[in-house]
């Protein structure tokens, strides 16, 4: 709740400002006749509709889980934040559609003295805005908040060029106010273009932060009858939301109620620490008997013998049963089914009375 409240609170701060600008750029634009700035004005109604709908979006995130959305309303972020990209794109095409159109037909603008020191006095308001929206958004992992504060650097820099282009042709009535505009809009075109993608990522489902991974292998890993951490999966329900899943490997004589106890310790660990609602699978380890020494050495060989195979684990010899497991990773571009095969037949080769069991993982996570 206190990450919502701060992104409404900033939001708010946000369409105030806006709108303050917007009337007070209205009034320069339109006495100055500069078409510049009356379109900067309307941009600044813009950025107040991202600061709604940021607070819409997050008001509709927070919406508590029910039976048909059990995994709660947090993805709703993502749209608004795709919804924002989508703006500040809109703004760049229309910046560059404006510009062009004043390169071609030059408009003859008049500024006064005070409208100049209005619009330098917009430029410092929006660039503070646009650094404290973008500090808070990065704090709280917000892509609505950082898409916003982003947006209004950016018009501080279009405001900049509006304020140069109008101080040349205040002095030496020079109008280079089109061919500023046609730059910066490029800018504004790409800033959009990227901001989409980004949040295409978080939709379509990418790889977990390494950092984030690690941190949370390190947690399990301080467990001591932990004797290793795999195949981490991390699914997101919006920012700072995930479900995820892990093996781990404990002795092969560990009992379910010791493993029930220490999965049900880490599982609330994990919740507190990092807010991860983590389901733990089980992998047994045991001592090495000389035919399972063997048996891994090869494994490992065999395995060793293949660069692709960025990972194997889970190695596990039953000579009672004659089976050997073992999960490779292998590299996304590599052919996974081949050299799942050609693993098999090497090491089945070296033992014909055993079976081998080789599950093929994905590269989820570092
Ligand atoms: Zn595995």
């Amino acid at each position: 709740m206190e990450r919502s409240k701060k992104i409404i609170k900033t939001s708010i701060i946000g369409i105030v400002v806006n709108v303050l600008l917007v009337l007070f750029k209205m009034g320069v634009g339109l006495i100055a006749n500069s078409i510049s700035i009356i379109l900067d004005a309307v941009n600044n109604l813009s950025d107040a509709l991202s600061s709604v709908i940021t607070i819409v979006g997050t008001k509709l995130s927070g919406k508590r889980p029910d039976k048909k959305h059990p995994y709660g309303y947090g993805r709703i972020e993502y749209l608004t934040s795709v919804l924002i990209a989508v703006i500040v794109l809109a703004a760049g095409v229309s910046a560059a559609k404006e510009s062009i159109t004043n390169i071609i037909h030059p408009s003859e603008s008049t500024f006064s003295v005070v409208s100049l020191i209005i619009i330098a006095v917009a430029i410092i308001a929006k660039l503070a805005i646009g650094i404290y929206v973008k500090k808070v958004g990065k704090e709280i992992n917000s892509g609505s908040l950082i898409a916003s504060g982003s947006d209004a650097l950016f018009d501080s820099i279009l405001s900049t060029a509006t304020l140069i282009s109008a101080i040349l042709s205040y002095i030496w009535h020079i109008n280079i106010e089109g061919w500023l505009g046609a730059v910066i809009s490029v800018f504004i075109i790409k800033a959009g273009i990227e901001m989409l993608l980004e949040t295409l990522h978080s939709i379509i489902g990418e790889r977990a932060d390494a950092e984030q991974t690690q941190a949370l292998r390190k947690a399990i890993l301080a467990h001591k009858e932990v004797l290793g951490v795999y195949d981490i999966t991390l699914h997101n329900y919006g920012p700072n939301q995930f479900m995820g899943t892990a093996h781990i490997e404990l002795d092969d004589n560990t009992t379910a109620k010791q493993i029930h106890l220490l999965t049900r310790g880490l599982a609330a660990e994990i919740f507190e620490k990092f807010g991860i609602i983590l389901t733990l699978g089980i992998y047994a380890s045991n001592n090495s008997t000389e035919v399972s020494a063997a048996i891994k050495n090869d494994v490992v060989k065999t395995v060793g013998e293949y660069p692709e195979i960025l990972q194997m684990h889970g190695l596990y010899v039953d000579e009672s049963t004659k089976c050997v497991m073992f999960d490779l990773i292998v590299d996304f571009d590599a052919d996974a089914l081949n050299i799942q095969s050609e693993v098999r037949e090497k090491v089945q080769a070296l033992y014909p009375d055993y079976r081998f069991d080789i599950v093929l993982d994905s590269d989820y996570s570092d």
